[in-house]
């Protein structure tokens, strides 16, 4: 089981509910986003009507649904939570979307994985407030229109490019979530641990940021591994040196790589000498799914600079074999 990754895990829902910023300014980095959010908040409020719909995208564990409970506060309105593959027939978004009280937010999670009919009920209601029903069977079918309460969509996607065209349209904002630096990491992580009442020096907050791999979500459940690391096995102060200790234990390494990542690198280096190695073929020797390849594995070491895509396949790039300590022969590839 990988601790370092940005999916969710079980172990995260208590944890994940107190550590969720309540507030814009609570809510750390993602400058631009929040730029945008705010003016757009504000304008809003002032006209006395729901904020345009707002798509969130970006990886997993980055604060889109965070996002979504804030700006639901902010606007003071309440927030239904659900997600496209929860919603599976066109009759369960009629019942959610006529069950919204005025302004209210609806976020939906996953909102790529909507199915087509479901998909095409979300039109009309997102455009114009308004719901098609089918009534009757064959030739005696006719459409009624019923007008829904005004409401704000907000839609979390991990790939915009996911989305078909008609409803990533439909979006008023669009904000895009990026990976978080090692300063903005070390400050949710001392923000977390006061909330833990977990002692922590500012060198103990870096090492974790550091290893979390940009991903808030991963910054938390690395802190509470290290926290009780160091209560078992310190003073329960977490220090540079304990943040260390504990987090190689774990078996996340000064980048945040584990034994998955470097099964990767090793796999392109070693079995496909340093390739290109088409996605498929890197997925079946890896024993591993494409999709997790892609969506969860590799954004963060394309980010890193490890590999890269090319149209043959992915490549390992000097930096991988240096961090691996393979030594890395550029004439050999020729
Ligand atoms: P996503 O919906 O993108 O998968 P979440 O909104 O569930 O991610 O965030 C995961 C965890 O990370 C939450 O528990 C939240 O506490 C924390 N988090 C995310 N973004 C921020 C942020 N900007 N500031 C502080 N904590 C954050």
């Amino acid at each position: 089981e990988r601790i370092i990754t940005s999916t969710m895990k079980d172990e995260d829902f208590d944890i994940e509910n107190n550590l969720r910023p309540k507030s814009l300014d609570e809510y750390l980095g993602q400058e631009k986003s929040k730029e945008q959010l705010r003016i757009f908040i504000d304008a809003a409020l002032n006209r006395n009507e729901p904020l345009d719909h707002v798509l969130l995208y970006g990886p997993p564990g980055l604060g889109k649904t965070t996002l979504a409970g804030i700006i639901a506060s902010e606007m003071g309105v309440n927030l239904r939570v659900t997600s496209g593959p929860a919603i599976e027939r066109a009759g369960d978004l009629a019942a959610i979307l006529t069950n919204l009280q005025e302004n209210d937010v609806l976020f939906i999670d996953e909102i790529h994985r909507i199915n087509r009919s479901v998909e095409e009920v979300l039109y009309p209601a997102m455009e114009d407030f308004s719901l098609d029903i089918i009534i009757g069977k064959g030739p005696s079918a006719r459409s009624i229109r019923l007008d829904l309460p005004k409401f704000t969509l907000i839609g979390a996607t991990t790939r915009a490019g996911m989305l078909t065209n008609p409803l990533r349209d439909r979006f008023g904002v669009i904000c895009k979530l990026d990976y978080y630096n090692v300063d903005e990491l070390s400050k949710i992580v001392k923000r977390s641990s006061k909330i833990l009442n977990a002692e922590i020096l500012d060198d103990g907050a870096i090492q974790i940021a550091r290893r979390s791999r940009g991903t808030p979500r991963i910054a938390n459940r690395l802190l509470k591994r290290v926290r009780d690391y160091a209560q078992v096995k310190f003073d329960g102060n977490i220090t540079d040196e304990v943040a260390n200790d504990a987090l190689e234990l774990i078996g996340v390494d000064s980048l945040g790589l584990d034994f998955v990542d470097k099964k990767l690198l090793q796999t392109i280096i070693e079995k496909f000498r340093g390739g290109p190695v088409g996605l498929d073929t890197l997925a079946a020797s890896i024993g591993e799914d494409r999709n997790t390849i892609e969506d969860v594995y590799e954004p963060y070491l394309l980010q890193l600079g490890f590999i890269n895509r090319a149209p043959r396949g992915r490549i390992a790039m000097p930096l991988a074999y240096e961090h691996l300590g393979i030594p890395y022969d550029a004439n050999s590839k020729k």
